[in-house]
């Protein structure tokens, strides 16, 4: 995952020095696209009409290439189709079941030409040998490809862009491809008829090659496989640069066509207040937003403490039994005072409790602390109480 800069807005993934990179970068992977596409169309028909195994397989895997070309396309696309009712979190998991589908479709493709080469070459009698034809649409594809190889690592280079390059060594490896097939036609026509048959074979294996790689990613995602652990600690570290956040734990990561979703509860001081826990909640959301841009979904819930082995949450009391509890005790010591407000901290199983009384409710100044420790006294012999049992400790907030 790229840690974008923080002080620049990112607008897409080959957008970052300008829209001129961008309509560079767009301009040479469509060339690429519609050369494919010519391509791929050549190999079929000469590979057919001319009968070389090793063209048409050379035909699938340009087809392959084309196919995984639109997928990662439509994942560069992704704010094309927002969330609805149904899919809450967006589409773009259909993409996936899609390239799946994909994979698996080029591994039968694969198998296929395996086979029909062992077939053609346990075949008796003479092996059919490839025309002239097949030889030069071959030579036409290691030519076109090399060509694409070029002027593609050209603009790479220009706006050193890893994507591009990432690109054109495809294009080499896509020229590699044909110069096998181009020798195996080559060498069926001058005297070794099996080459053809067994140039398919390697292209073959090539195919089945991308077909796993994509059916095996894409089938991870579906899944939830997390992030990967480097990709997680950075983020860690990143949510603990937030200003507030004390701790974090059951961090949750997972992936959605080609994006990234997180969540995970961050620790904050248990004293501060529901707005601002959720304003350091906001903070850890935003940052993390801004700096990774794989990042699409952030959820953050919030704790006073790790409490990530915690069960018995249950035997807690709420507010309701609390007061109530409270409040019967206090009637039953002389001079209490009207309490106006209960704060309830849930912290270590336990509840602490601060009641915060006017002091104008206090019948003598001196009673500020004579009361408290009263408090506290009587409070200290309620141990077998199931509520007031639960209160660590008590203090009176006079104000
Ligand atoms: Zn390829
Ligand atoms: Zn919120
Ligand atoms: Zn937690």
């Amino acid at each position: 995952m790229n840690r974008g800069s923080s002080e620049q807005p990112s607008t897409g993934a080959l957008d970052h020095s300008g829209p001129r990179r961008y309509k560079a970068s767009i301009r040479i992977t469509l060339i690429g696209v519609l050369v494919n596409i010519g391509l791929a169309t050549a190999q079929f028909v000469v590979g057919i009409i001319g009968h070389s195994q090793a063209l048409v397989a050379d035909g699938v895997h340009t087809l392959s290439d084309l196919i995984s070309d639109v997928i990662v396309f439509l994942a560069i696309r992704q704010g094309s189709k927002e969330a609805d009712r149904e899919h809450p979190y967006g589409h773009s998991r259909f993409e996936t079941v899609a390239t799946v589908a994909v994979g698996v479709l080029l591994g039968v493709a694969a198998v296929g030409i395996v086979m029909r080469a062992i077939e053609r070459l346990l075949e008796p009698g003479e092996i059919i040998v490839p025309t002239l034809s097949a030889l030069i649409a071959a030579a036409v594809a290691v030519g076109a490809k090399e060509a694409l190889y070029r002027f593609t690592i050209i603009v790479a280079d220009r706006f050193d862009s890893s994507l591009l390059r990432a690109n054109a060594w495809h294009h080499r490896s896509d020229a590699l491809s044909s110069v096998i097939v181009l020798v195996g036609i080559g060498g069926s026509i001058a005297g070794i008829p099996a080459l053809d048959s067994v140039a398919a074979i390697i292209v073959a294996m090539m195919i089945g090659r991308i077909g796993w790689r994509l059916g095996w990613e894409a089938t991870q995602e579906l899944v939830d496989t997390g992030l990967d652990e480097h990709q997680i600690s950075e983020l860690k570290s990143a949510v603990m640069e937030v200003e507030g956040v004390e701790g974090l734990h059951m961090m949750r990561t997972r992936r959605m066509g080609g994006r990234a979703l997180v969540d995970l509860h961050i620790e904050v001081d248990g004293e501060v207040s529901i707005s601002e826990g959720h304003h350091i909640s906001e903070k850890v959301r935003c940052f993390l937003l801004d700096n990774f841009e794989e990042l699409t979904d952030v959820m953050v819930h919030i704790d006073p403490e790790d409490d990530q082995f915690e069960e018995d949450i249950e035997k807690l009391p709420n507010r309701h039994n609390l007061e109530e509890a409270l409040k019967e005790h206090f009637e039953r010591l002389p001079h209490a005072p009207a309490v106006e407000h209960f704060n309830f901290h849930y912290l270590n199983r336990q509840v602490q409790v601060e009641a915060v009384v006017s002091l104008s409710a206090l019948p003598h100044e001196g009673d500020l602390f004579g009361f408290r420790d009263l408090l506290r006294r009587s409070l200290a012999d309620c141990a077998d109480d199931p509520v007031l049992g639960l209160v660590s400790s008590i203090d009176v907030l006079y104000h």
